[in-house]
Protein backbone atom coordinates (compact mmCIF):
# COMPACT_ATOMS: atom_id res chain seq x y z
CA UNK A 1 0.00 0.00 0.00
CA UNK A 2 1.38 3.64 -0.97
CA UNK A 3 2.13 5.29 2.78
CA UNK A 4 0.09 8.66 2.48
CA UNK A 5 2.50 11.50 2.13
CA UNK A 6 3.52 12.87 5.58
CA UNK A 7 1.50 16.11 7.66
CA UNK A 8 -1.34 17.08 5.16
CA UNK A 9 -4.50 18.81 6.37
CA UNK A 10 -7.51 16.25 7.28
CA UNK A 11 -10.97 16.90 7.34
CA UNK A 12 -13.52 14.94 9.58
CA UNK A 13 -16.28 14.18 7.30
CA UNK A 14 -19.36 13.87 9.18
CA UNK A 15 -21.93 11.52 7.62
CA UNK A 16 -25.60 10.27 9.44
CA UNK A 17 -27.47 7.59 7.71
CA UNK A 18 -25.33 8.27 4.65
CA UNK A 19 -25.54 11.77 4.62
CA UNK A 20 -22.76 14.14 4.77
CA UNK A 21 -23.28 16.99 6.69
CA UNK A 22 -22.52 20.45 4.72
CA UNK A 23 -20.21 21.45 7.32
CA UNK A 24 -17.66 19.00 5.76
CA UNK A 25 -18.03 20.12 2.75
CA UNK A 26 -17.24 23.79 3.59
CA UNK A 27 -14.40 22.47 6.30
CA UNK A 28 -12.69 21.17 2.73
CA UNK A 29 -12.81 24.56 0.91
CA UNK A 30 -10.96 25.95 3.79
CA UNK A 31 -8.78 22.91 4.14
CA UNK A 32 -8.29 23.22 0.20
CA UNK A 33 -7.25 26.82 0.79
CA UNK A 34 -4.63 25.89 3.20
CA UNK A 35 -3.08 23.00 2.21
CA UNK A 36 -2.30 24.87 -1.14
CA UNK A 37 -0.53 27.45 1.14
CA UNK A 38 1.31 25.04 2.71
CA UNK A 39 1.97 22.98 -0.16
CA UNK A 40 0.78 20.16 1.71
CA UNK A 41 -2.17 16.89 0.48
CA UNK A 42 -5.79 17.83 1.97
CA UNK A 43 -7.41 14.59 3.78
CA UNK A 44 -10.19 13.52 4.71
CA UNK A 45 -11.90 10.46 6.55
CA UNK A 46 -14.96 9.23 6.51
CA UNK A 47 -16.76 6.42 8.59
CA UNK A 48 -19.58 4.24 8.42
CA UNK A 49 -21.76 1.93 6.25
CA UNK A 50 -22.16 1.70 2.79
CA UNK A 51 -20.74 5.25 2.34
CA UNK A 52 -18.05 4.42 -0.51
CA UNK A 53 -19.67 6.80 -2.90
CA UNK A 54 -19.60 9.52 -0.57
CA UNK A 55 -15.69 9.06 -0.65
CA UNK A 56 -16.14 10.04 -4.08
CA UNK A 57 -17.90 13.01 -3.23
CA UNK A 58 -15.69 14.62 -0.95
CA UNK A 59 -12.92 14.20 -3.79
CA UNK A 60 -15.22 16.56 -6.06
CA UNK A 61 -15.95 18.73 -3.07
CA UNK A 62 -11.51 19.60 -2.57
CA UNK A 63 -9.68 16.40 -1.05
CA UNK A 64 -6.89 14.69 -2.72
CA UNK A 65 -7.17 11.70 -0.68
CA UNK A 66 -10.15 9.89 1.26
CA UNK A 67 -9.38 7.49 4.34
CA UNK A 68 -12.66 5.22 4.02
CA UNK A 69 -13.65 3.09 7.26
CA UNK A 70 -16.90 1.36 5.56
CA UNK A 71 -17.93 -1.15 7.74
CA UNK A 72 -21.27 -2.56 9.53
CA UNK A 73 -19.60 -2.10 13.00
CA UNK A 74 -19.65 1.66 12.24
CA UNK A 75 -23.08 1.84 10.68
CA UNK A 76 -23.77 3.93 13.68
CA UNK A 77 -22.33 6.70 15.51
CA UNK A 78 -20.56 5.19 18.64
CA UNK A 79 -18.19 7.63 19.67
CA UNK A 80 -15.80 5.52 21.68
CA UNK A 81 -15.43 3.68 18.45
CA UNK A 82 -15.31 6.38 16.36
CA UNK A 83 -12.91 8.61 18.72
CA UNK A 84 -10.93 5.08 18.47
CA UNK A 85 -10.61 4.51 14.77
CA UNK A 86 -9.41 8.41 14.44
CA UNK A 87 -6.94 8.25 17.03
CA UNK A 88 -5.22 5.12 15.65
CA UNK A 89 -5.73 6.64 11.97
CA UNK A 90 -3.90 10.02 13.34
CA UNK A 91 -1.41 8.50 15.10
CA UNK A 92 -0.56 6.73 11.98
CA UNK A 93 -0.82 9.53 9.49
CA UNK A 94 -0.06 12.48 11.78
CA UNK A 95 -1.58 15.15 9.97
CA UNK A 96 -0.51 18.98 10.77
CA UNK A 97 -4.31 20.11 11.02
CA UNK A 98 -7.22 18.12 12.29
CA UNK A 99 -10.78 19.88 11.31
CA UNK A 100 -13.74 18.61 12.75
CA UNK A 101 -17.44 20.57 12.51
CA UNK A 102 -18.49 22.46 15.47
CA UNK A 103 -22.03 20.25 15.42
CA UNK A 104 -23.13 18.15 18.28
CA UNK A 105 -21.27 14.70 17.06
CA UNK A 106 -18.08 16.92 16.19
CA UNK A 107 -18.18 18.85 19.66
CA UNK A 108 -18.74 15.51 21.33
CA UNK A 109 -15.64 13.22 19.26
CA UNK A 110 -12.84 16.16 18.86
CA UNK A 111 -12.22 16.52 22.60
CA UNK A 112 -11.97 12.82 22.58
CA UNK A 113 -10.03 12.49 20.03
CA UNK A 114 -7.42 15.71 21.61
CA UNK A 115 -7.60 13.72 25.16
CA UNK A 116 -6.01 10.60 23.33
CA UNK A 117 -3.74 12.38 21.56
CA UNK A 118 -2.65 14.38 24.58
CA UNK A 119 -3.37 17.92 22.08
CA UNK A 120 -4.87 20.93 22.10
CA UNK A 121 -8.28 21.28 20.60
CA UNK A 122 -9.54 25.08 19.78
CA UNK A 123 -13.70 24.47 19.88
CA UNK A 124 -15.68 26.97 18.24
CA UNK A 125 -13.45 28.54 15.32
CA UNK A 126 -14.68 31.22 12.98
CA UNK A 127 -11.55 31.28 10.72
CA UNK A 128 -8.03 29.02 10.29
CA UNK A 129 -5.70 31.53 8.31
CA UNK A 130 -1.77 30.96 7.80
CA UNK A 131 0.19 33.89 8.87
CA UNK A 132 3.44 35.52 7.84
CA UNK A 133 5.78 32.93 9.54
CA UNK A 134 3.92 29.48 7.50
CA UNK A 135 2.26 28.93 11.08
CA UNK A 136 -1.40 27.83 11.44
CA UNK A 137 -3.45 30.08 13.91
CA UNK A 138 -7.04 29.69 14.88
CA UNK A 139 -9.76 32.20 15.27
CA UNK A 140 -12.45 32.26 17.35
CA UNK A 141 -14.27 34.74 19.43
CA UNK A 142 -13.80 34.53 23.27
CA UNK A 143 -14.94 36.63 26.50
CA UNK A 144 -18.53 36.04 25.08
CA UNK A 145 -17.63 37.12 21.51
CA UNK A 146 -16.18 40.83 22.97
CA UNK A 147 -12.67 39.89 21.34
CA UNK A 148 -11.51 38.02 18.85
CA UNK A 149 -8.59 35.82 19.62
CA UNK A 150 -5.64 34.42 17.37
CA UNK A 151 -4.40 30.94 18.80
CA UNK A 152 -1.60 28.71 17.96
CA UNK A 153 -0.85 25.52 19.49
CA UNK A 154 2.38 23.85 19.97
CA UNK A 155 0.99 20.59 20.56
CA UNK A 156 0.62 18.46 17.35
CA UNK A 157 -1.60 17.82 15.17
CA UNK A 158 -3.44 21.50 15.51
CA UNK A 159 -6.79 19.83 16.43
CA UNK A 160 -9.91 22.73 15.95
CA UNK A 161 -13.57 22.51 15.66
CA UNK A 162 -15.14 24.89 13.15
CA UNK A 163 -18.70 26.54 13.32
CA UNK A 164 -21.14 25.75 10.79
CA UNK A 165 -22.05 28.24 8.02
CA UNK A 166 -18.85 30.62 8.39
CA UNK A 167 -17.17 28.91 5.75
CA UNK A 168 -17.93 28.49 2.08
CA UNK A 169 -17.59 25.05 0.63
CA UNK A 170 -15.72 24.70 -3.34
CA UNK A 171 -18.20 24.53 -6.27
CA UNK A 172 -18.88 20.81 -6.58
CA UNK A 173 -16.20 19.13 -9.33
CA UNK A 174 -17.24 16.06 -10.47
CA UNK A 175 -13.89 16.02 -12.73
CA UNK A 176 -11.64 16.27 -9.58
CA UNK A 177 -9.56 13.19 -9.27
CA UNK A 178 -8.17 11.98 -5.84
CA UNK A 179 -7.57 8.51 -4.16
CA UNK A 180 -9.38 6.65 -1.63
CA UNK A 181 -7.48 4.72 0.46
CA UNK A 182 -9.85 2.03 2.02
CA UNK A 183 -8.81 1.01 5.45
CA UNK A 184 -10.38 -1.87 8.32
CA UNK A 185 -11.26 -0.39 11.70
CA UNK A 186 -8.83 -1.65 13.95
CA UNK A 187 -10.14 -4.27 16.89
CA UNK A 188 -13.07 -1.99 18.51
CA UNK A 189 -13.69 -1.84 22.25
CA UNK A 190 -17.19 -3.15 23.66
CA UNK A 191 -18.21 0.26 24.38
CA UNK A 192 -21.34 -1.09 25.97
CA UNK A 193 -23.19 1.95 23.79
CA UNK A 194 -26.47 0.19 22.36
CA UNK A 195 -28.37 2.41 19.97
CA UNK A 196 -31.74 1.80 20.88
CA UNK A 197 -33.58 4.15 18.44
CA UNK A 198 -34.46 7.79 18.23
CA UNK A 199 -36.38 9.11 20.33
CA UNK A 200 -36.22 12.81 19.82
CA UNK A 201 -35.46 15.19 16.27
CA UNK A 202 -34.69 18.66 16.56
CA UNK A 203 -37.86 20.73 16.64
CA UNK A 204 -35.89 23.47 14.18
CA UNK A 205 -32.89 23.76 12.02
CA UNK A 206 -32.29 26.93 12.21
CA UNK A 207 -28.39 27.41 10.87
CA UNK A 208 -30.33 26.29 7.96
CA UNK A 209 -33.04 28.57 7.88
CA UNK A 210 -33.25 31.27 5.56
CA UNK A 211 -35.58 32.97 7.43
CA UNK A 212 -36.07 33.45 11.15
CA UNK A 213 -38.40 35.97 13.13
CA UNK A 214 -36.72 36.02 16.71
CA UNK A 215 -38.59 37.18 20.10
CA UNK A 216 -36.74 38.30 23.04
CA UNK A 217 -37.90 39.44 25.93
CA UNK A 218 -39.86 42.34 25.08
CA UNK A 219 -42.54 39.23 25.04
CA UNK A 220 -44.46 39.07 27.76
CA UNK A 221 -45.90 35.67 28.02
CA UNK A 222 -44.75 32.35 26.74
CA UNK A 223 -48.00 32.32 24.55
CA UNK A 224 -47.38 35.27 22.50
CA UNK A 225 -44.69 33.27 20.71
CA UNK A 226 -47.47 31.93 18.92
CA UNK A 227 -47.79 35.54 17.20
CA UNK A 228 -44.46 35.02 15.93
CA UNK A 229 -44.65 31.71 14.66
CA UNK A 230 -47.84 32.99 12.72
CA UNK A 231 -45.23 35.73 11.21
CA UNK A 232 -42.70 33.11 10.73
CA UNK A 233 -44.80 30.26 8.74
CA UNK A 234 -46.72 33.53 6.67
CA UNK A 235 -43.33 33.91 5.79
CA UNK A 236 -41.72 30.29 5.31
CA UNK A 237 -39.23 30.88 7.66
CA UNK A 238 -39.17 29.38 11.59
CA UNK A 239 -38.93 31.02 15.05
CA UNK A 240 -35.65 32.35 16.74
CA UNK A 241 -35.21 33.31 20.69
CA UNK A 242 -32.69 35.05 22.57
CA UNK A 243 -31.71 33.17 25.73
CA UNK A 244 -33.73 34.45 28.55
CA UNK A 245 -36.69 32.78 26.98
CA UNK A 246 -35.04 29.62 26.76
CA UNK A 247 -33.74 30.25 30.07
CA UNK A 248 -37.27 30.40 31.32
CA UNK A 249 -38.46 27.50 29.90
CA UNK A 250 -40.50 29.31 27.43
CA UNK A 251 -39.12 27.14 23.59
CA UNK A 252 -36.49 24.70 23.83
CA UNK A 253 -32.62 25.25 23.10
CA UNK A 254 -32.64 24.53 19.34
CA UNK A 255 -34.41 28.12 18.83
CA UNK A 256 -31.74 29.80 20.89
CA UNK A 257 -29.32 32.39 18.59
CA UNK A 258 -26.28 33.74 19.94
CA UNK A 259 -22.79 32.90 21.54
CA UNK A 260 -24.26 30.19 23.48
CA UNK A 261 -26.81 28.63 20.83
CA UNK A 262 -26.81 28.82 16.98
CA UNK A 263 -25.21 30.56 14.86
CA UNK A 264 -27.11 31.92 11.97
CA UNK A 265 -27.30 33.37 8.67
CA UNK A 266 -30.25 33.65 7.58
CA UNK A 267 -31.50 36.09 4.15
CA UNK A 268 -33.88 37.91 6.49
CA UNK A 269 -33.76 37.73 10.42
CA UNK A 270 -36.59 39.64 12.25
CA UNK A 271 -35.47 40.72 15.78
CA UNK A 272 -38.89 41.50 17.81
CA UNK A 273 -38.46 42.66 21.20
CA UNK A 274 -34.23 41.48 20.84
CA UNK A 275 -32.10 44.78 22.84
CA UNK A 276 -29.02 43.30 20.65
CA UNK A 277 -26.53 42.24 23.62
CA UNK A 278 -22.91 40.64 22.23
CA UNK A 279 -23.74 37.53 22.70
CA UNK A 280 -26.80 37.61 20.74
CA UNK A 281 -26.08 39.78 18.30
CA UNK A 282 -22.68 37.13 17.56
CA UNK A 283 -24.62 34.17 16.42
CA UNK A 284 -26.94 36.80 14.12
CA UNK A 285 -24.80 39.80 12.69
CA UNK A 286 -24.33 38.20 9.42
CA UNK A 287 -27.60 37.75 8.33
CA UNK A 288 -28.05 39.61 5.13
CA UNK A 289 -30.92 41.60 6.02
CA UNK A 290 -32.01 42.60 9.51
CA UNK A 291 -34.94 43.76 10.70
CA UNK A 292 -35.51 45.29 14.18
CA UNK A 293 -38.64 46.09 15.93
CA UNK A 294 -37.60 47.73 19.72
CA UNK A 295 -39.49 50.22 21.59
CA UNK A 296 -36.71 51.44 22.42
CA UNK A 297 -34.80 53.76 19.79
CA UNK A 298 -31.41 53.56 21.60
CA UNK A 299 -31.41 49.78 21.58
CA UNK A 300 -27.91 48.07 20.12
CA UNK A 301 -29.91 45.95 18.08
CA UNK A 302 -30.45 49.23 15.31
CA UNK A 303 -26.62 49.68 15.22
CA UNK A 304 -26.35 46.42 13.17
CA UNK A 305 -30.44 46.48 11.60
CA UNK A 306 -30.98 47.37 7.69
CA UNK A 307 -34.25 48.17 8.89
CA UNK A 308 -35.21 49.50 12.23
CA UNK A 309 -38.69 49.85 13.06
CA UNK A 310 -38.96 51.83 16.56
CA UNK A 311 -42.64 50.45 18.28
CA UNK A 312 -43.96 48.13 20.25
CA UNK A 313 -44.10 44.58 18.84
CA UNK A 314 -47.40 43.92 20.12
CA UNK A 315 -49.01 46.84 17.51
CA UNK A 316 -46.56 46.08 14.79
CA UNK A 317 -46.23 42.14 14.19
CA UNK A 318 -49.50 41.74 14.14
CA UNK A 319 -50.12 44.75 11.19
CA UNK A 320 -46.97 42.48 9.36
CA UNK A 321 -49.10 39.48 9.82
CA UNK A 322 -52.31 41.37 8.45
CA UNK A 323 -50.03 42.73 5.62
CA UNK A 324 -48.71 39.06 5.06
CA UNK A 325 -52.28 37.64 4.37
CA UNK A 326 -53.92 40.50 2.28
CA UNK A 327 -50.78 39.83 0.22
CA UNK A 328 -51.23 35.93 -0.12
CA UNK A 329 -55.38 36.24 -0.50
CA UNK A 330 -54.47 38.91 -3.45
CA UNK A 331 -51.71 36.21 -5.12
C1 LIG B 1 -21.93 33.45 28.84
C2 LIG B 1 -23.19 34.03 28.28
C3 LIG B 1 -23.69 33.54 27.11
C4 LIG B 1 -24.87 34.08 26.59
N1 LIG B 1 -25.34 33.57 25.41
C5 LIG B 1 -26.44 34.13 24.87
C6 LIG B 1 -26.94 33.66 23.61
O1 LIG B 1 -26.43 32.69 23.00
N2 LIG B 1 -28.01 34.26 23.07
C7 LIG B 1 -28.65 35.34 23.70
O2 LIG B 1 -29.63 35.85 23.15
N3 LIG B 1 -28.20 35.77 24.88
C8 LIG B 1 -27.13 35.20 25.48
N4 LIG B 1 -26.71 35.63 26.69
C9 LIG B 1 -27.57 36.60 27.42
C10 LIG B 1 -27.33 38.05 26.99
O3 LIG B 1 -26.29 38.60 27.75
C11 LIG B 1 -28.59 38.88 27.19
O4 LIG B 1 -29.00 38.82 28.53
C12 LIG B 1 -29.77 38.48 26.31
O5 LIG B 1 -29.36 38.36 24.97
C13 LIG B 1 -30.87 39.53 26.40
O6 LIG B 1 -32.01 39.05 25.75
P1 LIG B 1 -33.12 40.06 25.20
O7 LIG B 1 -32.52 40.97 24.20
O8 LIG B 1 -34.26 39.24 24.80
O9 LIG B 1 -33.56 40.82 26.53
P2 LIG B 1 -33.33 42.32 26.99
O10 LIG B 1 -31.89 42.66 26.93
O11 LIG B 1 -34.03 42.46 28.29
O12 LIG B 1 -34.07 43.18 25.88
C14 LIG B 1 -35.45 43.22 25.71
C15 LIG B 1 -35.71 44.29 24.66
O13 LIG B 1 -37.07 44.30 24.35
C16 LIG B 1 -37.48 45.65 24.16
N5 LIG B 1 -38.93 45.70 24.38
C17 LIG B 1 -39.61 45.58 25.53
N6 LIG B 1 -40.95 45.62 25.32
C18 LIG B 1 -41.11 45.74 23.97
C19 LIG B 1 -42.24 45.82 23.13
N7 LIG B 1 -43.48 45.74 23.61
N8 LIG B 1 -42.03 45.97 21.80
C20 LIG B 1 -40.79 46.03 21.28
N9 LIG B 1 -39.67 45.96 22.04
C21 LIG B 1 -39.82 45.80 23.37
C22 LIG B 1 -36.68 46.44 25.16
O14 LIG B 1 -36.56 47.80 24.75
C23 LIG B 1 -35.34 45.70 25.12
O15 LIG B 1 -34.46 46.28 24.18
C24 LIG B 1 -25.54 35.12 27.24
C25 LIG B 1 -25.01 35.63 28.42
C26 LIG B 1 -23.86 35.09 28.93
C27 LIG B 1 -23.30 35.65 30.20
Amino acid sequence: MNQPVKNGVMVYAEQEEGIVHPVSFELLGKGRELADRLNIELWSVLLGYRVRDKAETLIHYGADRVFLYDDQMLEEFDVVKYKHVLVELVREVAPQLFLIGATPLGRSLAPRIAAALNTGLTADCIDIQIDDRGEIVQIRPAFTGNIIAHIKTRSRPIMATVRYRVMKPLPRDNSRRGKIVERSPPKLPDTGLKFLGEVSTRSVNLAEADIIVSGGRGLKKKEDLNMLKELASLLGGVVGVSRPLVDDGWISKDHQVGFSGNTVKPKLYIACGVSGSPQHMAGMRDSEVIVAINIDRSAPIFRIADYGIVGDLYEVVPKLIEALKRLKENE
